[in-house]
């Protein structure tokens, strides 16, 4: 309790006004976390300013946590901070009275709109006093400017953001103008958000824990925090939860809704069919078709409307509304809500058969009438995520197969059950996958079948879960879903053939890298993906000392690449990458 008194008077004697807090708050906040690598350290940062911000209640904190995160909104409402450099640009020209050349010239020496903003805010001089911006002021014309749509939305959005900087500090519009580019870039993972928010509730519940945490504890609520949010993507209804009931209730209060998209359960690459029996020595599995399509997670939600969301939780309601709109036909009697996963691929209703991705790929994404749709689709169905009110995550996966087959009726061409077999022999499985790729499909996806370990695993890339791929599989892959390439199982050896300009953080050194791979027919680099994540500051000095030497004026005549893919810098062919999960 004295912690929590003392987080209110730390909180109102923090400059504020009628309208809340004051952004400039935040944005120290964001300064502290800018100058430190230490993950704890910017946990801590982060926990305390959260703590005090939970004191002003829980529509605050929310707001302080969207601001975290870059998000105005849940993910999966699609309404995106991310305004065109263009825009900022103008903006930025705008409200600190210079013309375009300078502002681009600035921006070419120090690689970062945020702090161009920064250092044109700092030089100049305001003649009237403006009213200092609140996290509300901000948040809410955040919000307007994400949702801002029509023809003259662009203008409205300059000249929202120029007022934003124009009442703003120097500081304050250098995170003004990096959140308005959807990247922070002070090296906040939305996990170390989820910690500290975890811990601030725990401080706030427990005066006792904050002066003097246990880190078991804290580490506990985290995972608790994390897992949760996997189920319940949604920070307004966490972060109210959080208040009221503390972080150790948050399970049995913030479960699963139909209409909220589950982060949806990933697998893990596997080489070959020995590899999967090595992993599953003693463990009972099944195999099931692995279709090439795109994840598909339907809900019925407590209205009785049916909504889909894509892997990436995106909603994908009006792409797919023509093959929704036929539940009631393959539900059975006593289904009330649901949430099922699936994959939707195109179907040739001729000759019945699954077409491959790229086909479905041609399929409009909204706005089309039924009698315009040349795309038919067909849906997948391997799993069940809630029914009737209750979560079915914690069940094994016989269970879940059981109860998804009892709920629901297959409709040749529309709706069918994933083909599975539960299979025990090298020879059976290899059997099962040449099958799978006879049918069309990518291989196949083997699964932990009973026990704990065959529950579903929200969000993670699970070892449970294991997909076979076979060569032609692979290769099609790459060159057809280059989009997707984030699971692709295998080691391949890429050709760094570019290097992009780094910003912020990673001025003075390369921010990413262009990958080719070597066609022996067409004899040529083909650009096949960029690389930025995943390298410590020494790698990237490394790379930067080693690429120098390298570098050529113009790419070679066999490089072939994409105008979206130009890197700022070429390279010799020189430099081979062993990718395993690029
Ligand atoms: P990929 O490009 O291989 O689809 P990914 O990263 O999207 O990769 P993974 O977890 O690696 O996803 O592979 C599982 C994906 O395979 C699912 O996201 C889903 O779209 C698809 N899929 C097809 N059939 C099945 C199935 N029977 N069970 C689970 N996923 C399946």
């Amino acid at each position: 309790i004295s912690a929590k008194v003392q987080g209110i008077k730390d909180a109102k004697s923090e400059e504020k006004d009628s309208n809340g807090i004051y952004y400039s708050e935040i944005c120290r906040m964001f300064e502290q976390v800018e100058q430190t690598t230490k993950r704890l350290e910017i946990t801590d940062i982060t926990a305390k300013y959260f703590f005090k911000m939970m004191s002003l209640g829980s529509d605050h904190l929310t707001k302080c946590v969207y601001l975290c995160v870059n998000q105005v909104a849940p993910e999966y409402k699609g309404i995106e901070l991310g305004v065109g450099e263009s825009l900022l640009l103008k903006a930025i020209a705008s409200a600190t009275g210079k013309n375009m050349t300078a502002v681009k010239e600035e921006v070419e020496k120090c690689g970062d709109l945020g702090l161009v903003a920064k250092n044109f805010r700092t030089n100049q001089r305001t003649l009237f006093p403006m009213p200092k911006l609140t996290i509300n002021k901000v948040f809410d014309t955040f919000y307007e400017i994400s949702t801002s749509t029509g023809a003259s939305s662009q203008q409205k959005k300059v000249q929202k953001i120029t007022s934003l900087l124009v009442s703003g500090s120097d500081i304050e519009a250098k995170f003004i103008i990096r959140s308005l580019e959807g990247k922070l870039r002070i090296g906040f993972a939305e996990k170390t958000v989820l910690t500290a928010l975890a811990q601030a509730s725990a401080f706030y519940h427990n005066a006792e824990s904050k002066s003097n945490p246990d880190p078991e504890k804290m580490n506990k609520y985290s995972e608790i925090l994390k897992h949760v949010y996997t189920q319940l993507p949604n920070y307004n209804i966490l972060v109210e939860a959080l208040f009221t009931h503390g972080v150790e209730k948050l399970p049995l209060v913030c479960k699963l809704v139909p209409g909220i998209p589950v982060k949806p359960m990933l697998a893990f690459p596997t080489k070959s069919v020995s590899e999967v029996l090595n992993r599953f020595k003693e463990i009972e599995f099944t195999c099931e078709y692995k279709y090439d399509g795109e994840r598909i997670q339907i809900h019925k939600c407590e209205d009785g409307k049916v909504v889909s969301f894509s892997r990436n939780s995106e909603n994908s309601t009006e792409k797919f509304y023509d093959i929704l709109e036929k539940f009631e036909k393959f539900t059975n009697e006593g289904v009330s809500t649901f949430v099922i996963d699936a994959e939707v691929v195109a179907w040739d209703t001729q000759s019945q058969n699954i077409l491959p991705f790229q086909v479905l790929s041609t399929r409009k994404r909204k706005d089309t009438k039924e009698s315009e749709i040349t795309v038919q689709v067909c849906l997948f169905v391997f799993d069940i995520l809630y029914l009737n009110g209750e979560s079915m995550l914690q069940k094994s996966l016989n269970d879940r197969r059981k109860i998804l087959w009892e709920s629901f009726k297959v409709s040749p061409g529309e709706f069918q059950f994933a083909e599975y077999k539960n299979l025990k022999e090298v020879d059976d499985i290899q059997i099962f996958l040449d099958q799978s790729i006879a049918d069309n499909c990518e291989g196949l996806m083997v699964k932990v079948l009973n026990g704990e370990e065959s529950s579903y695993e929200p969000s993670k890339r699970s070892r449970n879960w294991l997909k076979v791929l076979i060569l032609v599989a692979c290769i099609y892959l790459f060159i057809v879903k280059k989009d997707y390439l984030d699971g692709v199982g295998d080691s391949l050896d890429l050709v760094v053939i570019g290097g992009y300009t780094g910003k912020g953080k990673r001025t003075g050194v390369y921010g990413g890298f262009l990958l080719a791979v070597y066609d022996p027919d067409q004899e040529e680099y083909q650009a096949i993906c960029k690389i930025g994540t995943g390298f410590s500051e020494a790698n990237l000095k490394e790379f930067k000392e080693m690429f120098e030497k390298t570098k050529i004026e113009i790419p070679k005549s066999y490089y072939s690449f994409g105008e979206a893919e130009k890197p700022d810098v070429w390279f010799e062919p020189t430099q081979v990458s062993v990718e395993r999960y690029i």
